[in-house]
């Protein structure tokens, strides 16, 4: 069943040199139960894809066109006050850096209940200033939500989680910090987690242990999780499926096994290339050429064309459309001819892929 439908959103912001297309005409699903993965470069519009989604958008940004379905009900639809709902309860986001998504005045348990209270009818909803809550919830320790915070503590492995709900988030370590942060954002059941580089601060060991236990909640909690990041090693240890996003719009997408296996489009077979993995030592990884453009009036219609080591006079020209790429076999015959298996889940928007691959 699918839980969030994203159709041609486009978010832009006006500035003084033009308008900033940050996400052009973006297409996205996740299914019930699903890992997805969005991966790109930094300023590939990918964070703000996430906060358009969850109705963050910075101003001057807007929304400009397409839209945002959670279980099939537009969220483009609904008032402010619906969405602060929805954020947080059925739709949680987990950040890269939790230091300053915690609140340093409060312990984390008094986080993690808070974030209960103000979503659940536990009858102990207190809204007032930092201070003040430090002051007197103590009071509500052994209520509902304090104890939801110790559940969910315990979920993510936090050792001795009573005592350590209340520590301070200066207390906890920058693993069980971003643990802290999962806990919270599961705390009320959501229907989807969006984890924007949850493990980019931390070093390898603990990402791997936060990626397994991002896996093993997903089902505990039966939600299903958007994971965006620049990191291709995250997105193949735990998607499902993955979109790559380059300059604001979706270059390539498929099961993530097929997409590792076969990447079609130049800019994923660069990132490819260009990351280090375990079981393919390599001398010298190739990073990709250039950057990514700024997004004001790219005057090339593919916006990679530039960093492109495939590119045609026609690329500059003409705006590529996804369509289905074939997987490349090798020839049974060892022959020089190729057979093309063409799957409708791996799509790719390059002139040079696809039925017409040979074209240019
Ligand atoms: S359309 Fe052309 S420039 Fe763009 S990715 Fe394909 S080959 Fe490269």
């Amino acid at each position: 069943m699918t839980l969030l439908s994203v159709e041609g959103l486009r978010t832009q912001f006006p500035t003084q040199r033009g308008v900033v297309e940050a996400v052009n005409d973006v297409d996205l699903t996740i299914e019930s139960g699903e890992i997805v993965g969005l991966v790109g470069e930094s300023g590939s519009g990918k964070t703000v894809f996430a906060e358009s989604v969850v109705g963050i958008v910075e101003e001057p940004g807007e929304i400009v066109g397409g839209d945002v379905r959670l279980h099939g009900e537009s969220l483009l639809d609904k008032f402010e006050a619906e969405l602060r709902e929805i954020r947080g309860g059925t739709i949680s986001m987990v950040f890269q850096d939790p230091m300053n998504s915690l609140n340093p005045t409060l312990t984390v348990g008094e986080q993690i209940a808070e974030a209960v209270r103000l979503h659940q009818d536990v009858g102990e909803s207190v809204r007032l200033p930092a201070e003040v809550k430090r002051k007197i919830l103590g009071v509500a320790k052994n209520g509902e939500a304090w104890r939801r915070a110790i559940e969910m503590l315990e979920a993510v492995e936090i050792p001795e989680p009573e005592s350590r709900a209340e520590d301070f988030p200066h207390e906890f370590s920058g693993g069980m910090r971003q643990r802290a942060m999962i806990a919270m954002a599961l705390a009320n059941n959501p229907s989807l987690l969006i984890a924007d580089e949850p493990t980019t601060a931390l070093d390898v060991t603990i990402q791997a242990q936060i990626l397994d236990e991002l896996r093993d909640l997903k089902d505990a909690f039966d939600a299903s999780i958007l994971i965006i990041t620049h990191d291709l090693g995250v997105v193949a240890e735990v998607c499902d499926r993955v979109s790559v996003m380059y300059a604001g719009e979706i270059v390539e997408r498929a099961p993530a096994a097929e997409l590792f296996g076969n990447p079609r489009h130049p800019y994923t077979q660069g990132l490819i290339a260009s990351t280090p993995r375990i079981d393919d030592p390599r001398d010298r990884l190739e990073p990709i050429g250039g950057t990514v453009p700024e997004l004001v009036d790219i005057p090339y219609a593919c916006h990679f064309a530039p960093r492109c080591p495939e590119a045609r006079p026609e690329c500059y020209e003409i705006h590529p459309e996804f369509r289905p790429v074939g997987r490349v076999l090798a020839p049974a015959d060892g022959g020089s001819d190729r057979g093309r298996d063409s799957r409708p889940d791996h799509e790719a928007a390059c002139l040079r892929r696809g039925p017409e691959e040979d074209r240019l």
